[in-house]
């Protein structure tokens, strides 16, 4: 199947009571059960919800997985992960993580005696200077937030094989539509579904994905034993948000290539930042595992004040102000104050996060409005 037709019709039947066409939502938190163990594999709803079995299937199906485990929300999905690992473990991650990854890692399981180290892996080779016998896990995102750095995920897994490493990959930016770790061979991969899979702002959730039966087990292990589960409801709303996935990220990333063109073509702007550009540093790499550049663009200001940035971002009034991403409705944001407000201005700046820098999460609205709103904000510069 390909993945248009696997976005509507993966993992879900009519209902086998009624034959509605769309998965009924289970709100229930037991079943009754014929005789003590006689049941039809429902017992408690922590441990298993027929909706959520619909999603679990549907997710690892667009992912090219075998094994799809919902969480309430992304980090819950990145938590069950880590707790994979024992006190004394490592990982190894990027050093552009999303801030609430890092938060987790190290505020959380720090104190779990679980180390990490951060490092540029545009390089993948980097790797294994970091390495030991501890080391269990290579962590990564690709396109990442806010810069849209890309790394390329099947030289990651060729330098993480080499010492028997498993490979991460939030693949949340690019969604399964534009790419799929785990046919690139990494172990597992995990999403905010909250971002593109929803697609309406409006659910906060989480999936793990893998082909691996033994990591699966474990996983769906954790999501009973520390009961971290997106309700029926939401599994509903997810089932509904990814049947449109492809039409949505396709726009979407039609849309962002001719913001892209437009900022990069205004005189008020010094720096666009979309893979899709030639001249991006990740430009090749993107091209090799990505369908598509994504519906992300990150720009920066001539006039490198802060103040500046703010003119522009209560300047909009179809991209609104706000943090996530993904949704059909477009989105301005301020990394520097907002999503990355907890890194030190010293090594934002290294990285090119400037107070100046301006994200745009690129909607499915008519593209020539929102060139005429973001060309409006501009001009009061
Ligand atoms: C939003 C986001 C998360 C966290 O997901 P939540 O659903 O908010 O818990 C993780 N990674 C990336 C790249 C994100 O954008």
């Amino acid at each position: 199947m390909k993945f248009g037709t696997k976005a509507i019709h993966a993992g879900v039947k009519p209902d086998p009571v009624s034959g509605a066409i769309m998965t009924p939502i289970y709100q229930t938190s037991t079943y009754v059960q014929e005789a003590p163990g006689k049941h039809k594999g429902y017992e408690y709803a922590r441990t298993q919800n027929p909706t959520r079995d619909a999603l679990q299937k549907s997710l690892a199906a667009i992912e090219n997985g075998k094994y799809g485990i919902c969480f309430s929300s992304g980090l819950a999905a990145m938590d069950a992960i880590i707790k994979l690992l024992k006190s004394g473990d490592e990982i190894i991650a990027t050093n552009d993580l999303y801030g609430g990854s890092y938060r987790l890692i190290t505020k959380v399981f720090g104190q779990f005696g679980i180390k990490a180290h951060f490092i540029d892996m545009f390089d993948p080779c980097a790797i294994s200077k970091y390495v030991n016998k501890n080391t269990k896990f290579v962590m990564i995102e690709t396109p990442t937030n806010p810069m849209l750095n890309i790394i390329d995920i099947k030289a990651v897994v060729k330098e993480a094989n080499k010492h028997k490493l498993k490979v991460i990959v939030d693949n949340t930016f690019a969604s399964p539509y534009l790419q799929n770790p785990l046919d690139m061979g990494a172990d597992i991969v995990w999403h905010s579904c909250t971002k593109y899979l929803g697609g309406h702002s409006d659910v906060v959730m989480g999936a793990v994905i893998t082909k691996s039966k033994s990591l699966a087990d474990k996983l769906y292990f954790i999501q009973n034993a520390a009961g971290a589960v997106p309700g029926p409801q939401d599994c509903f709303l997810m089932l509904r948000g990814i049947k449109t996935l492809h039409l949505r990220v396709q726009r979407s990333c039609e849309n962002a290539k001719k913001v892209a063109e437009y900022l990069k073509s205004n005189k008020k702007v010094s720096k666009v930042y979309w893979p899709g550009f030639k001249d991006h540093k990740g430009h090749k790499i993107a091209k090799k595992q990505m369908n598509n550049y994504g519906g992300m663009v990150s720009f920066d200001l001539k006039n490198n004040k802060f103040s500046s940035a703010k003119k522009v971002l209560s300047g909009t009034k179809l991209f609104a102000l706000a943090e996530s991403l993904g949704g059909v409705e477009s989105l301005i944001g301020h990394p520097a104050s907002m999503t990355h407000a907890s890194i030190p201005k010293a090594d934002r700046m290294k990285v090119g996060l400037t107070d100046s820098l301006i994200r745009l999460s690129v909607g499915v609205e008519d593209v020539n409005d929102l060139i005429e709103d973001l060309g409006k904000a501009l001009s009061k510069l």
